[in-house]
């Protein structure tokens, strides 16, 4: 019987998965111990610290997660830093072979002046710090504004948009954490505006997260009618539209033909525009806006411009990795071939192989990909290996 040791790091949903697809494979003759390191206290990455709280079906497949944890051979290792408290030259002459699944947690930037004064944050900052992450407890989120700007077109942006226009006792029996609660509850935030570079027919957001909007319970969500059919216009002039894209416009449609309620909390989508400058003396109190056109099928800014009055700017624009040392990145990505890091026993798995997209459920599958091919490579165990050995 051969008995290999794996080393995953990140005990996130990707890293979970990669050890389920591991599980999954063992037979009589093959058999796997897996150690998950994980630098934070607690396991289960951005199910716990990404998942917006007012989604707690999304975090139910924590449950998978116990049941992998709890199956033999495998043990977590919390508290543990690669790098830091371990070395990946520790790991890969240690264990069989080693998965990275250390996500991608530092939000990309928008680069334009007074990005850096207070009340202007970043998607990685604000959402971990609702989320309960213990390095994002003392970010400071100025909620005395009463008109707050989103930046970004995916479901980042509309889970910041949501949970800044909520009306917080929505909240209060989910585990968002409590120092957000309590200020959330004193929130002067009514107005949240989100803002897309691009036309409808071109937003990241998903139909479930938009077709729930309209059932908010104490926030208006307001499209321009006219976005919608103008995208859709633009998307039928290119021949099918794709099911996806279709999917939206159509959800977004439902809710621009939503009548308003005149709720005193809402979210206001805006289409074509780019913020090129966040004005204010020591902290936020204007965005600046270019207004976007599309030529020859790419946006383009125009030198029209409009602004904004806002106390917060959080940008939603996506997410890069935070290098680890003795691993290579390009792009935004570990430079891997379907998952294997060349010239090692390395793997890589979740965002930190493919770039920050696709929702939780999609790790399964690439996981467990990447997991045959680690496989396939095997050749003979590793004598007395294990992180119990170093
Ligand atoms: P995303 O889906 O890639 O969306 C990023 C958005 O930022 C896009 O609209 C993009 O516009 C825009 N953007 C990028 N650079 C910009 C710039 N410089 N200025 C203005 N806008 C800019 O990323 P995400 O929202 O971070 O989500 C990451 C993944 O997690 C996605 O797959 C998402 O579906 C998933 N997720 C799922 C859920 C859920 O299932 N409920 C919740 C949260 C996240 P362009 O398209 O023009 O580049």
């Amino acid at each position: 019987m051969n008995a290999f040791s794996i080393a995953i790091v990140g005990a996130g949903p990707a890293g979970y998965f990669a050890a389920q697809a591991l599980q999954n494979l063992q037979t009589d003759n093959l058999k796997f111990k897996i150690d998950m390191i994980e630098k934070l206290p607690t396991p289960w990455g951005l199910v716990r610290s990404g998942v917006a709280p007012d989604h707690p079906k999304i975090k139910t497949v924590s449950k998978v997660f116990e049941k992998i944890a709890t199956t033999e051979g495998f043990q977590l290792f919390c508290n543990v830093e690669l790098g830091k408290d371990i070395t990946i030259d520790e790991l890969t002459s240690n264990y069989d072979a080693v998965v990275i699944a250390t996500g991608s947690d530092r939000g990309r930037r928008l680069g334009i002046p007074g990005e850096n004064l207070r009340g202007s944050l970043s998607s990685a900052e604000f959402v971990p710090w609702y989320n309960a992450h213990p390095d994002y407890v003392d970010v400071d989120v100025p909620l005395d504004t009463d008109t707050a700007v989103v930046i970004g077109a995916g479901n980042v942006a509309m889970d910041v948009a949501r949970m800044l226009a909520l009306e917080p006792s929505e909240l209060d029996t989910s585990d968002t954490s409590l120092h957000a609660l309590e200020l959330l509850h004193s929130s002067s935030i009514r107005k949240v505006h989100v803002f897309a570079r691009r036309g409808p027919e071109h937003a990241a957001f998903t139909s479930p997260e938009l077709r729930e909007l309209p059932k908010l319970e104490h926030t208006d969500a307001v499209i321009g009618s006219c976005d919608i059919e103008d995208a859709i216009k633009r998307a039928e002039s290119l021949g099918e539209v794709p099911k996806d894209v279709r999917s939206n416009l159509d959800a977004m449609l439902s809710i621009a033909n939503t009548p308003s309620q005149n709720r005193d909390r809402s979210i206001n989508f805006h289409f074509f525009a780019s913020p090129i400058e966040i004005k204010g003396d020591q902290r936020v109190e204007e965005v600046i806006f270019a207004v976007n056109k599309v030529e020859n099928g790419k946006v383009v800014q125009t030198s029209d411009t409009y602004s904004v009055k806002t106390g917060l700017i959080i940008s939603a624009i996506g997410y890069e990795p935070e290098p680890i040392s003795g691993i290579p990145y390009e792009n935004g990505k570990v430079v891997n071939q379907e998952g294997r890091i060349s010239d090692s026993n390395m793997y890589v798995v979740g965002w930190a192989k493919r770039g920050p997209s696709g929702v939780i459920g999609t790790n399964k599958s690439d996981s467990a990909a990447v997991i045959e091919h680690l496989i396939s490579d095997l050749k003979t165990p590793k004598p007395n290996s294990g992180i119990g050995k170093l």
